[in-house]
C-alpha cells in the first residue's frame, strides 16, 4: 500500500486525509493518507525517513512550507517564488517540493470569475498572501494591492512582487473587482471580524475568503448581503488537493467526491 501524509504541527483538524482517501477508494487506488503531527525540531529526522521509507507524497502545512525546504533534493520555480512547500512528491528516495496553494487560489476564482484584466485588493501579507500574488500575476489581473494591519509588511511584499500596497483601512479608495481574504482574523470565531466596514462591499464584487472555520466569515456574510459573488475557504483547500492528488496519482482527481468528504467532515 502507498502512504501519503498531511505534515503539520498541530495535525489534529486537518480534513486532508478524508478528501484524499475519498479520491484514492474512488478510483480504486490501494493507498492510504495519514496526519503527522511533528514538531519543528523533529522535521528533518522525519524528512530523512520518509526518503528511506515508503511515503510517496505530502502536504506540507505551518509551521513547516519553509524551514522543510532546506532538506528537499529538488524545487520548483513556483515554490522559489513563493518562497514555501505545500507539496512533495517522492521518487526513488528523492524528494521533490512544491507549491500547489496558488493553484488552489487561482481555481478557486476561475470557477466563479475570470482574473485577466481585473482589479484585485489582497488583504494580508502573510505567507498565503504570497501565493495570491503570485496566482494573480500568472493570471493577468491588471492592477494587484495588498491591504495590511502592519502595512510595513505590505510593502515588502510590495517591492519585492512589483504590486501596490496599503493599509486597510485604504480600502475605500480601490473598488476591486475581487477581494482576496488572505488574513487569519476571525479565525475559529463565529462572530468574525470586520477588517472591511461592509458598506464598501459591492454587488460587482467577487469575494474570495481563504478561512474555512467558520465557512461564513464576516466578510463573506457582509459581502452576500450586498449580492457580491463569494466563494468559501474550502474551496482553495480543495483546488489545492485536487492538484495534488493529480500530481501524486497521474490520474484525474474525483472532485465531487473529494470536495463532497470535506463538506461532510466540517459539519
Ligand atoms: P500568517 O503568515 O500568519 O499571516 C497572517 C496575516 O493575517 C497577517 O497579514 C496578519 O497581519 C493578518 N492578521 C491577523 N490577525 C489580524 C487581525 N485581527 N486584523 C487584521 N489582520 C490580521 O498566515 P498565512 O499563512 O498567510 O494564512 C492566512 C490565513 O489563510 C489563515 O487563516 C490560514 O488558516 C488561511 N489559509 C487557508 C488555506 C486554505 O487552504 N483554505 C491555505 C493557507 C492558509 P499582520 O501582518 O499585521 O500581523
Amino acid at each position: 500500500m502507498d502512504i501519503y501524509g498531511f505534515v503539520g504541527h498541530p495535525a489534529k483538524h486537518t480534513l486532508s486525509p478524508p478528501m484524499h482517501n475519498a479520491g484514492f477508494h474512488e478510483l480504486g487506488i490501494y493507498a492510504k493518507y495519514e496526519a503527522f503531527d511533528v514538531l519543528p525540531k523533529n522535521l528533518k529526522t522525519f524528512v530523512e525517513r520518509v526518503k528511506n521509507g515508503n511515503i510517496k507524497g505530502l502536504s506540507i502545512s505551518q509551521p513547516h512550507k519553509q524551514t522543510i525546504m532546506a532538506y528537499l533534493d529538488e524545487i520548483s520555480d513556483f515554490a522559489k517564488k513563493i518562497m514555501a512547500v505545500n507539496t512533495i512528491v517522492s521518487k526513488n528516495g528523492k524528494l521533490f517540493g512544491t507549491n500547489v496553494d496558488w493553484i488552489g487560489i487561482q481555481d478557486a476564482i476561475l470557477d466563479k470569475t475570470p482574473i485577466e484584466g481585473k482589479k484585485v485588493v489582497i488583504l494580508g501579507a502573510g505567507g498565503a498572501c504570497r501565493a495570491a500574488i503570485f496566482a494573480m500575476q500568472e493570471n493577468k489581473a491588471s492592477e494587484i494591492i495588498i491591504l495590511n494591519r502592519t502595512v510595513e509588511k505590505a510593502q515588502k511584499l510590495a517591492e519585492e512582487f512589483g504590486v501596490r500596497f496599503g493599509a486597510l483601512s485604504d480600502f475605500a479608495q480601490h473598488n476591486p473587482d475581487i477581494i482576496i481574504q488572505a488574513t487569519s482574523a476571525g479565525l475559529g470565531d463565529p462572530d468574525g471580524i470586520e477588517i472591511i466596514p461592509k458598506e464598501l462591499l459591492k454587488s460587482s464584487m467577487t469575494i474570495m475568503e481563504m478561512i474555512y472555520n467558520p465557512m461564513m466569515t464576516r466578510i463573506l456574510k457582509d459581502g452576500q448581503k450586498k449580492g457580491a459573488t463569494i466563494i468559501t475557504g474550502e474551496k482553495m483547500l480543495a483546488y489545492q488537493g485536487f492538484a495534488q492528488f493529480e500530481l501524486w496519482t497521474n490520474q484525474k482527481a474525483p472532485k465531487k467526491i473529494m470536495l463532497k468528504a470535506i463538506h461532510d467532515n466540517l459539519k
